[in-house]
């Protein structure tokens, strides 16, 4: 089986050498128990970096055609990143794991991907057992963030990041879904195939920062719900609805008081009026505010990404 590693990097100097070398540890391993031909590689996605990591992988693809390099013009994101990674090698491989260049996703796993994926499994998705080693703000946000997607309606793996295998066949799969905003976790779920997980111990950063500020974080959440879920708009029209409640609460209450000799004249219209109106104008607003903000996103087409090089074997 052809295998291909794709990790996108951003400024990952720190940790390229260490994690080239526990790779290609790895991919002996295997190759030597037969479980991977010799024509697998091990594909490196430079999104952007401002230090040396280009040239990093430029040497270690001089010194050994098991890596290949791929560098986008600039800065992506993680998910582009990764994206342009995968299209690149679709074709060109049997399946495809991505993984972070920090390995803190533990290595080891690779093998019981590759089992499943001889098993007939076309997608396998690894599965954080445990998060100890991360942060307690790491841990609580992701772990916020799943149960949120959740209640958003949007059909996520649970403690599941972008470290996963998958066949050239769902990889093509993927291809046919064009959007921009890309949202990797929401949609691979979407491209269906016989899918399954295994699990592993998520460890620590060995070396270099977190590329995934609490900005950064931010960004990605709203990413992941505004461009998966429709729930938001029902949110903002619940709201509208619980406003336009009101008025009706406020009517019966007007007219109490108008019995009750304690009304000013024109007040009970007035009340009325401004949480009624109030109440329909938010439902409208919010249900019309978010369609312009779908078609706007899509009627953009903008490129995901533009790769400015590819080194390969020849
Ligand atoms: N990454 C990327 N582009 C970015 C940010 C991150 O390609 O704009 C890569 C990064 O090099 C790493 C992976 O995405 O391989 C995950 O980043 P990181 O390990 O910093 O995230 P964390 O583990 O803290 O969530
Ligand atoms: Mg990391």
């Amino acid at each position: 089986m052809k295998l291909y590693l794709v990790i996108p990097c951003y400024n990952e100097e720190a940790v390229l050498s260490e994690t080239s070398k526990r790779l290609r540890g790895k991919y002996d391993t295997l190759m030597s128990a037969g479980k991977i031909s010799p024509d697998s590689r091990i594909v490196f996605v430079n999104d952007g970096s401002k230090d040396k990591t280009w040239e990093m992988i430029c040497d270690l693809h001089k010194a050994d055609p098991v890596f290949r390099g791929i560098c986008l013009s600039r800065n992506k994101g993680h998910q582009n990143a990764l994206m342009a990674g995968l299209m690149t090698v679709k074709d060109e491989c049997d399946a495809a794991i991505s993984m972070d260049a920090d390995l803190q996703d533990d290595i080891n796993a690779i093998d019981a991907m590759v089992d499943k994926y001889a098993e007939g499994y076309e997608v396998v998705y690894g599965v954080r057992s445990s998060r100890k080693k991360d942060t307690f703000f790491k841990r609580t946000t992701a772990q916020g963030f799943y149960k949120v997607m959740k209640a958003m309606g949007v059909e996520t793996v649970y403690n599941h990041a972008d470290y996963r295998l998958m066949s050239s066949r769902a990889l093509n799969a993927l291809s046919e879904f064009d959007e921009v905003n890309l949202f990797l976790r929401g949609i691979v779920p979407m491209v269906g195939f016989k899918s399954t997980e295994v699990t592993y111990e998520r460890g620590e950063r060995f070396a270099g920062e977190s590329k995934y500020p609490l900005k950064k974080m931010i960004a990605f959440a709203t990413e992941g719900i505004t461009s998966m879920s429709i729930k938001p708009i029902r949110l903002i029209a619940t709201l509208g609805m619980l406003v336009f409640l009101a008025s009706i609460g406020i009517l019966i209450y007007s007219i109490i008081r108008y019995f009750m000799n304690a009304t000013v004249p024109g007040w009970a219209f007035l009340a009325v009026s401004i949480w009624a109106l109030g109440g329909v104008q938010l439902l409208a607003i919010g249900v019309i505010g978010e369609y312009i903000g779908k078609i706007y996103l899509e009627t953009k087409h903008r490129p995901k990404y533009i790769i400015s090089q590819y080194l390969n074997d020849d």
